[in-house]
Parts: C-alpha cells; sequence; structure tokens
C-alpha cells in the first residue's frame, strides 16, 4: 500500500502541487484521480462497498500523499472525517444510502462543527436545530468547512433549542440540494490552498427525523469519538510534510557553499537535520502507535492527542529549520520549502489546536492516570 500510495503521490500529486497553490482551484481532477485509484474512502467498510482498512492502512497511505502535498491530501481525505460519524453510529439504512454511494462514484462529504463564533469549544455550538414533525429545522452559519463549496453532503452538529453545553447536540447528514443550505464565497488561506475551504449558510433547512446520526443528543460525543478516530491521520500528514522538509534541506545543504565549503559540512547544519530525522521518526511512531489502538478498538483519545500535538507541534519547528538550511532562497517562493512553511502551520490549528491536544491529554493526566510513583 505504502509503494502504491508513493507512486501516486510522485506521479499525480507532486507535479501539480505548485500549480494549486499558486492558482488556489480546487484540485478536482486529483482528488478524482486518488478516488479511482482505491486512495480514497479508506475507511468505510467493505460491506458497504469500501476497502475497510484500517487506521494503520489509512496512516501510512496519508503520510505518502502529505509527503507530496498538504492541500491536496486534505482535499482527498476531509472525506474519511465526513465519513467518520456515520461509519461509527450510523443505521445500516444511513450507511447504504451515504456511504455506499461514496464508494460508487465520486463524491464528498464536509463535516462541520466549526462556526464564525466557536471552533475549539465544540459544546458551545450556536446552530440551532428544533423538531417540527418528521423533520429539524436547522438554522444558522457554520465557518471554515473544508470542501464545503463541493461536497455532496454534510456530516452538520447543531443543538437543540433550549439546551445547554454538551447537552442536546445532534448531528444530521444533510444532502447539498437541501433548500435553505448555501455556501459563501471560498475563503483565502495563507496555506492549504489547494484545499477548499467555506461558510455554509443554513436557513430553516428541513431534515428528515432519519438523517439524524446516533440519535438526539448523541452530537458531542460522536463529535469527539470522530476526532480520536481521524487526529492520527494529521499525524501522518504532518510526518509526511515534515519528512518532505527534511528531504529538501539535505539536498539544498549538499549542493549550497559557504566558507569555501559545502553546508552540509558544517556541524550546526548536520545537527539540525538529525534532528528533524530523529524527530520524523518519532512522529512516525506516535501516529502508527495511535492508529494501532483504534485497530485494536481499544481507547486512542489520549494516543491520538499526542500523535496530533507532536506532529504538528514538530512539523512547524522542522520546517523552520529546513527554511533555515535555504538561508534566504528558503525565503522566496521558487523554492518548495515556502510552500511546506505555509502549509505546516494549519495542522497546530484545525482538528483541534495544539492547546486543545494539550487540554485532553492534561485531563488524562490529572483524572485517570495511574502514577508508578505513589507518593514522595
Ligand atoms: C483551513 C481550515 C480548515 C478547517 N476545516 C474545518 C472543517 O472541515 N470542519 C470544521 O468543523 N472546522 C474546520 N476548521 C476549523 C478549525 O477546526 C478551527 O479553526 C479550530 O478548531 C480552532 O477554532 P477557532 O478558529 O474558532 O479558534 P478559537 O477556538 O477561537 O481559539 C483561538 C485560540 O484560543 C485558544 N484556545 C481556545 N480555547 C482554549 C482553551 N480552553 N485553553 C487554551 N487555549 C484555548 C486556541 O487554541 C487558539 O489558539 C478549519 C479551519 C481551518 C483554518
Amino acid at each position: 500500500m505504502r509503494d502504491r500510495a508513493r507512486k501516486f503521490a510522485l506521479e499525480e500529486v507532486l507535479p501539480v502541487s505548485a500549480k494549486y497553490d499558486r492558482t488556489g482551484e480546487f484540485p478536482r481532477d486529483v482528488v478524482e484521480k486518488a478516488f479511482k485509484a482505491g486512495l480514497m474512502n479508506l475507511g468505510i467498510p467493505k460491506e458497504y462497498g469500501g476497502p475497510g482498512y484500517g487506521a494503520v492502512e489509512s496512516v501510512i497511505v496519508v503520510e505518502e500523499m502529505a509527503a507530496a502535498c498538504a492541500g491536496i491530501t486534505t482535499s482527498i481525505y476531509v472525506n474519511e472525517l465526513g465519513a467518520k460519524p456515520i461509519v461509527l453510529m450510523g443505521t445500516d439504512v444511513q450507511k447504504r444510502r451515504f456511504l455506499a454511494p461514496l464508494t460508487e462514484r465520486f463524491g464528498l462529504v464536509s463535516f462541520a462543527t466549526s462556526e464564525p463564533g466557536m471552533g475549539s469549544d465544540v459544546a458551545g455550538i450556536k446552530v440551532t436545530c428544533e423538531r417540527d414533525g418528521d423533520y429539524y429545522v436547522l438554522n444558522g452559519d457554520k465557518f471554515f468547512i473544508t470542501n464545503g463549496d463541493f461536497a455532496d453532503f454534510f456530516v452538520i452538529f447543531a443543538r437543540l433549542k433550549g439546551t445547554k453545553r454538551h447537552e442536546g447536540i445532534c448531528a444530521f447528514v444533510v444532502p447539498r440540494e437541501t433548500e435553505g443550505l448555501s455556501t459563501g464565497t471560498p475563503l483565502v488561506k495563507l496555506g492549504h490552498r489547494a484545499s477548499d475551504t467555506a461558510t455554509v449558510m443554513l436557513h430553516n433547512v428541513r431534515v428528515p427525523v432519519e438523517n439524524v446520526i446516533g440519535g438526539e443528543g448523541k452530537g458531542f460525543f460522536l463529535a469527539m469519538q470522530t476526532f480520536m478516530h481521524t487526529r492520527p491521520a494529521i499525524g501522518a500528514m504532518t510526518t509526511g510534510l515534515a519528512r518532505s522538509a527534511m528531504e529538501y534541506a539535505i539536498n539544498y545543504a549538499k549542493q549550497r557553499e559557504a566558507f569555501e565549503q559545502k553546508i552540509s559540512g558544517f556541524q550546526a547544519v548536520q545537527h539540525m537535520i538529525a534532528d528533524m530525522y530523529a524527530r520524523v521518526e518519532a512522529m512516525r511512531l506516535l501516529t502508527l502507535r495511535a492508529a494501532w489502538l483504534l485497530d485494536q478498538g481499544q481507547d486512542a483519545n489520549v494516543a491520538s492527542s499526542c500523535a496530533k500535538l507532536v506532529g504538528s507541534e514538530d512539523a512547524m519547528r522542522i520546517v523552520t529549520d529546513a527554511l533555515q538550511v535555504y538561508g534566504g532562497r528558503g525565503y522566496l517562493e521558487n523554492y518548495r520549502i515556502a510552500k511546506l512553511f505555509r502549509d505546516a502551520k494549519l495542522y497546530q490549528i484545525y482538528e483541534g489546536t495544539s492547546q486543545v491536544q494539550r487540554q485532553v491529554i492534561s485531563r488524562y493526566l490529572f483524572q485517570d492516570y495511574q502514577p508508578i510513583m505513589k507518593s514522595f
């Protein structure tokens, strides 16, 4: 699988990566090729027509893709995030209606918790839903929704009117053509320009009761479960991007001369690059461990947060050091390292910021962690 993903990444993604970064266009042709190559919708179970890959297989594929282009990879793999709530808690009917078609023909699904006034605090969702006969009526705006301008359907999280915080949050499958759903103009970003990021507006959107995932009030739990399953893939993306940054730095250091020698001969440069390699290895292992726990059916909440936190923080540091190895040229858009620098920043923000991952980890440490040293 690694070889297949690597071949696709090098032949289909890398050659168009700079173009899509420059134009900010949605890379539909590449995403469609990934679908045809069987490298998309990896987590859809076999009984619904998908490949039914485990988390370990998925992170191996995602690392290769992200090594070629972070933005295109996000465009391809946000389908995993969008489909995961249905995989986890959807009914058999919902799975047949919404997951199976994703495996039969090219289609996109978006995941929407974030709003203009809220991102980290998922329990603070303000988009409302209200029961009206066999329907729920949704109102409000979702913000920062990846692939939102192109999604065939959305998984949208909303709050039952009159409820507070975690209680009353519901998850809905909402087809794009539903009356009252519209999207704004794509948001212009620092990096990940090959991914679409949209505002989704909901005005009296009527969603049938049978499109609620997991039952009324289960939305917060479902969103957290979803993140536990998808954060290792972000760890894989950070590993792929950081690996490429390291490889570019090695290559540049072997060619560039200063003080009448190759800069690769300076110990300061060698050590920066040695640190990069050690960190990439550590990122990959944390990611694989979280993925393995998921595949064993174990609680991977903390492990997933560790993979995402360490991965995104280290990727930012590695790409900063790699750019340093390039000197002034690293600051020019002519070299790929500048794009990697812009792309890496997003990993510290989406699917829970680094601060949110630290919250998850520290909650565990202060509540459930069993120390070996009982007292001093
Ligand atoms: C390109 C892009 C794509 C995205 N795609 C999606 C998507 O597909 N679907 C979706 O639902 N969302 C998406 N998001 C939204 C993303 O998940 C949020 O931006 C992110 O969760 C942070 O929320 P926020 O921007 O509202 O920041 P805020 O929550 O306002 O946070 C601002 C700052 O305060 C810090 N902070 C907040 N709370 C705490 C706390 N308790 N303790 C310590 N620090 C805290 C944060 O870490 C951050 O540094 C995307 C965002 C971007 C930029």
